[in-house]
C-alpha cells in the first residue's frame, strides 16, 4: 500500500463514535458515505441503489426522511441493508423521531432550518435513549439566517457558531454522541470552517464540498477541499456531493482515500503515462481498454500501462504489475522486472491473466515463473528502438541545436 499523506496516527485526535457497526474518529479508518438520489419510500429501488453504493466503497448510506413513507420504507430498508442506513432531516422534527422508530443507525439534522430549541431536544434525547448518533449538518447556504445576519454572511466564524449552538442544545439533555459538518460550496470557505471546527470540537468531523457539481468539475472541487484537510490530518469520514449517479461519489471518495493510504487498496488502481513522442501504441486507448477489463475482475492492485519500453519499466517500477510497447510487442513487468514478451495485440489479454496470477499466487512466486529469455529479449527490443529513433524521439537536442543557430545567425 502507499505510504499515507498523514497516516492514521498522526490524524486529529478525536472522539469516537459508532453509527451501527462503522467507527467514526478517534483513530477509526475515515469512512466514505454517499446519499441514495430514490424515493426512500420506493423500497426495492432504494435498496438496490444502497447495494450499488456499498459495493462502490460506500460504508455508509444516507436516505431522505422527509414524508411518513419515507420513514415506513426506512423500516423495511433497513433490515436489509448491507451498511448502516443514516436519515437526512430537515425542517420536520417529527421525521427524525420517525427514523428513529423504523431503526436507523444515524441521523442528520440540519440546524439551519431545525431551530425549535424544544423539538431539537427532543430528538436528541430520543436518539440519547436509543444509543444513535447525530450529524450536526450546518450547510452554507442553509445557515440560520440570524447567524448570517450577525456574522455578515456564512463565514467560517458564523458555520462553527451555528454547530456550536446545536451542540448546546444536545449537551443540556446529556447528549454528546456527535459528528459535525460545516459545509460550503466555495473550496476555501469550507477548508477555513473545517479547520476551525477542528479546532472548536474534538468531535469527529464529516467532510464535504456541498453541491460540488457534476464531474469532472465537481470532482476536482471536493477533492481539493477534502485532500487538503484530511492530507492536514482533519477529517474522520467523507462525502463527495456529486451531481451524478451517487455511485460515483462512492467511487471516488473510496478512491481518494485509497490514493492517500488513508484505506487499503479494495480495487484496481490504473496508473498510465501521459504519452509522448516516443510511445509505441495507443496509450490512452490501451489504458481504456485495460481498465474496463481489469475493472471486471475487481482486482486489488496497481496496474501500470506504459507507452514505450525505453522508459516505462523503470518510470513505473513501483507498480505491481505493468506492461510497456516496443516494436510491436509488449513486455511485461512484475515490479519492474520483466517476466513475459508478449505479441502487441495480446497485450491487454497478457495483462489481465497475468493479474489474476499475481493475485492468486503472490509478487515472489510470479517473478520465479518469469520466462527466462524475456529479460534478453526486452532488451534487444529496447536497443533496437534506440537505434530506430535514437535517445531522443522528441528531436529536443537537434531542435535546442537549431535555435541556438538561428539565433546566432541574426546577430
Ligand atoms: S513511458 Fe515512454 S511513451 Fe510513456 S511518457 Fe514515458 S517516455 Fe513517453
Amino acid at each position: 500500500m502507499a505510504r499515507a499523506a498523514v497516516s492514521n496516527a498522526e490524524r486529529r485526535r478525536t472522539r469516537q463514535i459508532a453509527v451501527g457497526d462503522v467507527l467514526i474518529g478517534g483513530g477509526a479508518p475515515v469512512s466514505v458515505q454517499s446519499m441514495t438520489t430514490t424515493k426512500t419510500a420506493d423500497v426495492d429501488a432504494t435498496l438496490s441503489q444502497i447495494y450499488a453504493l456499498a459495493a462502490a466503497g460506500a460504508d455508509l448510506v444516507r436516505c431522505t426522511c422527509n414524508e411518513q413513507a419515507a420513514a415506513e420504507g426506512l423500516a423495511r430498508i433497513i433490515p436489509r441493508s448491507p451498511v448502516p442506513i443514516i436519515a437526512d432531516i430537515h425542517f420536520h422534527h417529527e421525521m427524525a423521531l420517525a427514523a428513529l422508530e423504523a431503526g436507523v443507525q444515524g441521523l442528520r439534522l440540519n440546524p439551519g432550518n431545525l431551530r425549535k430549541p424544544e423539538e431539537i431536544k427532543l430528538v436528541a434525547s430520543e436518539a440519547r435513549d436509543r444509543g444513535v448518533p447525530i450529524r450536526i449538518g450546518v450547510n452554507a447556504g442553509s445557515l440560520h439566517p440570524e447567524l448570517y445576519k450577525r456574522f455578515g454572511g456564512a463565514t467560517p466564524e458564523a458555520l462553527v457558531e451555528s454547530a456550536r449552538m446545536e451542540l448546546a442544545y444536545f449537551e443540556e439533555v446529556g447528549f454528546e454522541d456527535v459528528k459535525i459538518s460545516v459545509k460550503a460550496s466555495t473550496v476555501p470557505l469550507m477548508i477555513e470552517a473545517y479547520r476551525l471546527a477542528s479546532e472548536t470540537f474534538d468531535h469527529p468531523l464529516h467532510l464535504g464540498v456541498t453541491e460540488a457539481g457534476p464531474p469532472p468539475s465537481g470532482l476536482v472541487k471536493a477533492t481539493a477541499g477534502i485532500a487538503t484537510l484530511l492530507a492536514e490530518g482533519i477529517g474522520d469520514t467523507i462525502r463527495y456531493s456529486l451531481t451524478a449517479d451517487p455511485v460515483e461519489e462512492a467511487r471516488a471518495g473510496r478512491q481518494l482515500l485509497e490514493a492517500m493510504g488513508l484505506r487499503e487498496r479494495k480495487g484496481l488502481d490504473l496508473i498510465a503515462c501521459p504519452s509522448c513522442g516516443r510511445a509505441e501504441i495507443d496509450v490512452i486507448g490501451v489504458a481504456k481498454e485495460a481498465q474496463a477489463a481489469l475493472e471486471e475482475k475487481n482486482l486489488p492492485i496497481q496496474v501500470a500501462v506504459m507507452g514505450c519500453v525505453v522508459n516505462g519499466p523503470g518510470e513505473a517500477r513501483e507498480a505491481d504489475l505493468g506492461i510497456a510497447a516496443g516494436r510491436r510487442r509488449g513486455h511485461l513487468f512484475i515490479k519492474g522486472q520483466i517476466v513475459r514478451v508478449v505479441p502487441e495485440d495480446e497485450m491487454v489479454s497478457a495483462l489481465v491473466a497475468e493479474a489474476e496470477r499475481l493475485v492468486a499466487e503472490g509478487i515472489e512466486a510470479r517473478l520465479a515463473a518469469a520466462d527466462s529469455s524475456a529479460a534478453e529479449e526486452a532488451e534487444a527490443d529496447r536497443r533496437a528502438l534506440f537505434e530506430a529513433k535514437g535517445e531522443d524521439a522528441n528531436a529536443s537536442e537537434e531542435r535546442v541545436e537549431l535555435i541556438r543557430k538561428t539565433i546566432a545567425e541574426e546577430r
